[in-house]
């Protein structure tokens, strides 16, 4: 199995040191993580310790590590992304809406945008975003590509032809989606992407990795049981693999 999304450093909250990768793949190893994808933000890009990184590679024998980053996608900053996405050998790229009108709607000191935005017109505007960066061409992967579910807060009309849509914009696009389970820590309580909108994705042939989006070592493959559980539910089958930007694949 694969963990392909998950932070080191975090938010700044711990450097990256050999041994601080090394405590994470300890616990991918002890959960049957067979590769292992480093994707800090793009924010603590300088923090990213390429040597450390490619020490801890040399060292961890039971797991294989991956080097990836997760780009916040917003529109009109591509010079930046562009930078942020071609700064260090990664083997892959995960893009993330995380931002309307630049404001993060993920953020729980910040819910203001909730007041400020009517909920079916911010749904819109986000998947808006998450369409975008699948046809922008710059990134291998989405990031939890239904985030803004997040916190429950849901709009009154029914969003299944903005799902569809959306859908059919990552199908066409190429992109591979991230099966996350941060959202099982969130007040969502759910896997990102939820049930109905994987099941439109697999219907368009849309192929997946899976992740935890651990912030913490402990949290490496935390939620797994109900990920593979539902990735299974839909029909898949196997998961994408990355390395130097070259696709592969693994059974589940
Ligand atoms: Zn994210
Ligand atoms: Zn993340």
């Amino acid at each position: 199995m694969i963990d392909y999304h998950l932070h080191v450093v975090a938010h700044g909250d711990r450097p990256m040191t050999v041994e601080n990768i090394l405590q994470y793949c300890e616990v991918a190893h002890e959960r049957g993580i067979r590769q292992m994808g480093i994707t800090e933000h793009d924010r603590y890009l300088d923090d990213i310790d390429l040597a450390a990184f490619q020490e801890a590679r040399e060292l961890s024998q039971d797991v294989e590590l991956r080097l990836g980053i997760e780009i916040d996608f917003v529109p009109g900053q591509e010079e930046r992304m562009d930078r942020d996405a071609t700064a260090l050998p990664y083997d892959y790229v995960i893009g993330s809406v995380h931002r309307v009108d630049n404001e993060e709607v993920d953020h729980p000191d910040h819910l203001e945008i909730y007041e400020k935005w009517e909920t079916y017109d911010l749904y819109e505007a986000y998947y808006r975003n998450v369409r975008e960066a699948a046809l922008s061409g710059r990134f291998e992967i989405l990031g939890h590509p239904d985030l803004i579910k997040i916190f429950r807060k849901f709009p009154d009309r029914d969003i299944t032809p903005m799902l569809e849509e959306t859908a059919d914009a990552i199908a066409e696009s190429g992109i591979v989606v991230d099966v996350n389970a941060a959202g099982l820590r969130k007040p969502i309580g759910e896997i990102y992407p939820s049930k109905d909108f994987l099941q439109m994705l697999h219907r368009r042939g849309v192929p997946i990795i899976l992740s935890s989006d651990a912030h913490a070592a402990d949290q490496v493959a935390a939620g797994y049981d109900k990920s593979l559980k539902l990735v299974h539910d839909v029909g898949y089958r196997e998961v994408v693999t990355f390395k130097d930007r070259e696709r592969g694949a693994l059974s589940l």
